[in-house]
């Protein structure tokens, strides 16, 4: 893959196509009309109700749509903290195409069963979402299978960008778009997208401040390891890769800002989606929220689109931190 290649609003037109062939057109609904506490023009971009729980199916679609045919009947490897698996695992089986995904021992159960439904093979390796993927990555080398970025591929950027110009289409009057952030695959799709229909619109990232990895990469100026801690946010924990050809680069340009939130504003935000919008909202997927729960975006009665990223979560530990927050 050159590292110049630039990924482009017509790629992710192009994309859309093959996208929608097995993606769920999710709402963007308006939730300042049903709950005013973050303001009446803040709008939530469904995805938890896409097909595998997660937006991850869209950029899975068009990585594997996109693979040449001899690669298709090779086989596919990825490295997952649990919603790319999903979605490999969902994408390939349809196409008749064997999967393996490779998992940290941190990776909750809910997410592996899910995987191993949609009839992923299933491996744990290592304690960390960097050490499952050197393994993915050693597996690889040695079989010859097409490893499936989980961020940092440009078929699958394209087909993360499906969801700004939904967003646009939505929301014709669109100012600022909340995106959570882990590798950066979502939220660089999103901002080609955006900046190219409607170049004012702000786009902003929300981490978990356990581990931020692209919000401290972007202010150092280049790519930084961190240690992985326990998050509510499951789904952000991980590095942006040693080698990010293409992520990094469109965040730094295209990122407006980014914030980050706190363990208990991510679980205050769970149980406020609960309570106020009756939906069971991952933490990774939460964050968005939380940071405006918070006061820690501005949005001055601007309109507002937060991408509600997925609902893969584990009801019993919703039930505990339900009782922590709730009131
Ligand atoms: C993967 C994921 C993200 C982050 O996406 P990136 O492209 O890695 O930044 C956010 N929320 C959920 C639920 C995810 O599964």
């Amino acid at each position: 893959m050159p590292v110049s290649q630039t990924i482009t609003i017509q790629d992710i037109l192009d994309s859309r196509k093959k996208v929608m062939s097995v993606a769920y057109r999710t709402p963007l609904v308006n939730f300042g009309i049903m709950c005013r506490q973050l303001g009446k023009s803040v709008h939530l971009k469904l995805e938890n109700l896409q097909y595998t729980g997660s937006f991850k199916l869209r950029g899975a679609i068009n990585e594997i749509m996109n693979l040449p045919p001899s690669q298709k009947k090779m086989g596919v490897i990825a490295v997952s903290s649990g919603n790319h698996g999903k979605a490999v695992s969902f994408v390939s089986s349809k196409m008749g195409i064997n999967s393996i995904i490779c998992v940290s021992s941190k990776v909750p159960k809910n997410k592996i069963e899910g995987m191993k439904e949609l009839g992923g093979r299933i491996i744990i390796a290592g304690a960390t979402f960097d050490e499952a993927s050197d393994y993915a990555h050693n597996i690889q080398s040695e079989t010859g299978l097409r490893f499936l970025e989980p961020f940092d591929d440009p078929f699958l950027i394209a087909g993360q960008g499906t969801i700004g110009i939904e967003i646009v289409e939505d929301l014709p009057d669109v100012d600022i778009v909340i995106v959570p952030v882990a590798g950066g695959g979502l939220i660089s799709g999103i901002a080609i997208a955006l900046k190219s229909l409607k170049p004012n619109v702000k786009v902003i990232g929300v981490s978990m401040d356990t581990g931020p990895v692209m919000y401290h990469s972007l202010r150092a100026g280049r790519i930084v390891e961190m240690e992985e801690k326990d998050s509510l946010a499951d789904a952000l924990i991980g590095g942006i890769g040693k080698n990010n050809f293409f992520t990094f680069d469109i965040c730094r340009k295209m990122i407006d800002d980014m914030v980050l939130v706190t363990e208990e504003e991510i679980g205050r935000a769970m149980v406020f989606l609960l309570e106020k919008f009756h939906m069971l909202v991952e933490g990774g997927a939460a964050v968005g929220v939380a940071a405006l729960l918070a006061n820690k975006i501005k949005i001055n009665n601007k309109n507002v689109a937060v991408v509600i990223t997925g609902g893969n979560v584990e009801i019993e530990n919703t039930f505990k931190l339900y009782q922590k927050y709730m009131g």
